[in-house]
């Protein structure tokens, strides 16, 4: 069986195509970068619809498939930005119909486990999903992905990036503060937002700016705002741990690829005597790949939906999602 997975929650435009081994056959991504600022959903959907076909094309190429090789058409229906998310849907649903193959909507941030299960070791894990849009600690309990704890407000990428923008550091700022943070020593007071098993980051990135324009180093800042961030995605994620009795943690979504989120993770997991696993970044990163493997396996399970069942949501929870596969 092989199954194409459109990507389309946010700025990134992507096409992947699997087998049912979870083989990846072609894993296109494509960026939408704004010009100045945040993104804009408008012009990020304008962006997709630019490339999809091409995209589509090209990963057929990659993969040496013939288009009634495709088994099942599976995309991104939520949660993200309104335009993107109908932009890819639109797609998706005129590839399947005109193939005559079945259709999945697949939930994005179930994906990044999905994909995180088949292309590392990790069986049974709790996901850490840290990325722009999205803040979440998911595992598997009793039929559903249940969201153990997460943000309260914007997700920890999305900070970074606004951060990242008033301190001068531009767009796509995580990696930039990564950098700098290695040259940062000094621990700045930051609110350690921690409530119940739930985050807030805007607190922080407010602090921050006053410690900015007090004159602290911006290595400082950048420093310390991946110490307290981190330490907090780490203790919700371990106490989602020993609340499920799960002994693996799995890393998905783009700030993950940070090295020293991944060196806190790991080492919270070892004192517990558990195993941390982080996929290859292209697939910590959006992609279509981890869409058309989870599409696979849900439509291999048994579901089925109508074009009508393929409406997007852009509030579309974790554990909504009835899940047939496990
Ligand atoms: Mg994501």
């Amino acid at each position: 069986m092989i199954a194409l997975g459109i990507e389309g929650t946010a700025h990134t435009c992507g096409v992947g195509i699997v087998d049912d081994q979870g083989n990846i056959l072609a894993n296109e991504i494509k960026m939408y970068k704004p010009a100045t600022g945040g993104i804009h959903p408008r012009e990020a959907a304008n962006h997709h619809a630019e490339n999809l076909v091409p995209m589509v094309k090209q990963a057929m190429e990659k993969a040496g498939l013939k288009y009634d090789q495709i088994d099942v058409v599976c995309f991104s229906q939520g949660p993200g930005l309104g335009p993107c998310l109908r932009t890819v849907a639109t797609g998706a649903r005129a590839l399947a119909l005109s193939l005559k193959v079945p259709i999945v909507g697949v939930n994005h941030c179930i994906s990044h486990l999905e994909i995180g299960r088949i292309k590392t070791p990790a069986k049974d894990p709790v996901l850490l999903y840290a990325s722009g849009g999205n803040t979440q600690v998911i595992a598997y309990a009793n039929g559903k992905y249940r969201i153990f704890g997460e943000t309260l407000d914007i997700g920890i990428g999305n900070m970074f990036d606004k951060l990242g923008r008033e301190i001068g550091l531009g767009y796509y700022a995580g990696p930039k503060i990564e950098k700098a943070a290695l040259e940062g020593n000094k621990l700045l007071d930051l609110p350690y937002s921690v409530k119940g098993m739930d985050m807030a980051f805007s607190g922080i990135m407010t602090a921050a700016l006053n410690h900015r324009n007090k004159g602290e180093r911006l290595e400082d800042i950048c420093f310390s705002v991946q110490e307290t961030c981190f330490a907090m995605l780490c203790e919700v994620t371990e106490r989602a741990m020993a609340h499920v009795e799960k002994s693996e943690v799995l890393l998905g979504g783009g700030v993950v690829q940070n090295k020293r989120l991944q060196m806190m993770a790991e080492h919270m997991a070892k004192e517990r005597g558990a195993k941390m696993f982080v996929p290859d970044r292209t697939l910590c990163m959006d992609n279509g790949a981890m869409i058309a493997w989870t599409g696979l396996v849900m439509h291999r399970s048994g579901i089925k939906m109508t074009v009508k069942d393929t409406m997007i949501d852009q509030r579309f929870r974790t554990d909504e999602v009835d899940v047939t596969w496990r």
